[in-house]
């Protein structure tokens, strides 16, 4: 699933790609693909790409008097290529673009759960209005993060990864802040010192920016099909050694989710099952 870095590396590349250009045609291919809006988004068709910006894990597209808000869930991906190339069965939605390309979205396999939404003013947003503080703004501040944790009674991963606390976060980013910040995914946020909670909000843009810098490095001006996570340190690197202390890599399956983590370098000794 996409998190916070892909989709900035994502939403960069688009707008090089896309600001500025006037849609020629739309289509929509899934019928329970638009959440809110008329469901053959017939209102872009004409306008122009003004701005492309993220809120937490969706992409916003700024048309001329609409929003395209599109999430891609856990399986969907953004094609970008020429109008000309054949549409695939897998593909849910198509934007055309007078310079002859087409941006798609690309909903392989069974599961379609990806959903876009179609408004004149983000306030009608509902998804967008229940989004904590984005981590890589100036709002999301020591003070804040302290007040939205302080005396939780919940796992510190859950909480970084509850999209009303902070916005953006999924499940391996969650690992890779807590193997930062030196935290076991385990603990409860109610049992972390002034120092630590300190060291966890510190953690959180650190490790978003060294991910965009990672996945650009790799991408350059591409988009992907799938996250590139290669230069993780602990997520989906079970029982291989931690880059920094040879340490094999902890694994705990839990609720259909995966938690990664060094047990020696976060100080895990019994991760609850
Ligand atoms: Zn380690």
């Amino acid at each position: 699933m996409p998190e916070l870095p892909d989709l900035e590396v994502i939403r960069e590349n688009l707008a090089a790609r896309l600001l500025g250009r006037a849609v020629l045609s739309v289509g929509v291919r899934r019928p329970s693909l638009v959440q809110v809006g008329p469901q053959d988004l017939s209102p872009i068709r004409g306008q122009s790409l003004r701005d492309l910006t993220r809120r937490g894990k969706h992409l916003l597209f700024h048309f001329d008097n609409v929003y395209l808000i599109v999430h891609l869930m856990r399986y969907a991906w953004l094609w970008h290529g020429p109008s000309h190339y054949e549409v695939t069965k897998a593909t849910t939605m198509f934007i055309s673009f007078d310079d002859t390309t087409d941006l798609r979205l690309i909903e392989p396999g069974t599961v379609q759960i990806a959903a876009v939404w179609l408004v004149q003013d983000l306030a009608q947003a509902e998804a967008l209005q229940k989004l904590g503080p984005e981590p890589l703004s100036a709002e999301f501040t020591l003070e804040s993060f302290a007040r939205a944790l302080r005396g939780k009674r919940r796992m510190v991963k859950k909480i970084i990864m509850d999209q009303s606390v902070i916005a953006g976060i999924g499940n391996a980013y969650a690992d890779e802040i807590l193997f930062r910040a030196k935290i076991s995914p385990f603990r409860y946020v109610h049992t972390l010192s002034d120092a630590e909670l300190e060291t966890l909000w510190r953690a959180i843009p650190d490790t978003l920016l060294w991910a965009i810098r990672e996945i650009k490095a790799r991408v350059g001006g591409n988009l992907f099909d799938k996250e590139v996570r290669d230069f993780l340190y602990v997520h989906g690197r079970a029982g291989a050694p931690c880059r920094v202390c040879g340490t094999p890599i902890g694994e705990v399956l839990a609720e259909g989710q995966r938690t990664n983590y060094c047990p020696r370098c976060q100080n895990v000794s019994q991760p609850s099952r």
